[in-house]
């Protein structure tokens, strides 16, 4: 669980892969699923929701093919892998290449605690 108050967690729903994945703010500025990466308020969110919602109210998201500034994945494409790949066990795997890309440097694992939650 994050307990960092300014992280808003939103569950979304993803209808290609059936997954309900969390979309993270921190502060009212999207964060980048994958790196933690925070973006500019009013930007995209890496999938963004379509106003259409699952019977239970969870909103519907399509991908947004934003491209994030700091880790490069293009969402809708890199994100995207077979069918049998969840949403979220993809963005698992871009993260560890990502770290693996940055040399698990300090600055990448603090993001990442603090935009996201995670301790990797
Ligand atoms: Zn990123």
């Amino acid at each position: 669980m994050n307990e960092d108050p300014d992280i808003q967690d939103e569950k979304v729903w993803v209808e290609s892969t059936g997954e309900v994945v969390r979309l993270r703010t921190k502060r009212g500025r999207p964060v980048c699923p994958v790196c933690g990466s925070l973006w500019s308020a009013g930007d995209e969110h890496a999938w963004h929701k379509s106003g259409e919602s699952r019977p239970d109210g969870t909103p519907k998201v399509y991908p947004s093919y934003q491209i994030c500034d700091c880790c490069n994945t293009e969402f809708g494409n890199d994100d995207t892998g077979g069918s049998d790949q969840s949403l979220a066990s993809v963005w698992r795997l871009l993260r560890s290449e990502w770290l693996e890309k940055v040399g698990r440097c300090a600055s990448a694992l603090a993001q990442l605690r603090s935009n996201l939650g995670i301790d990797a």
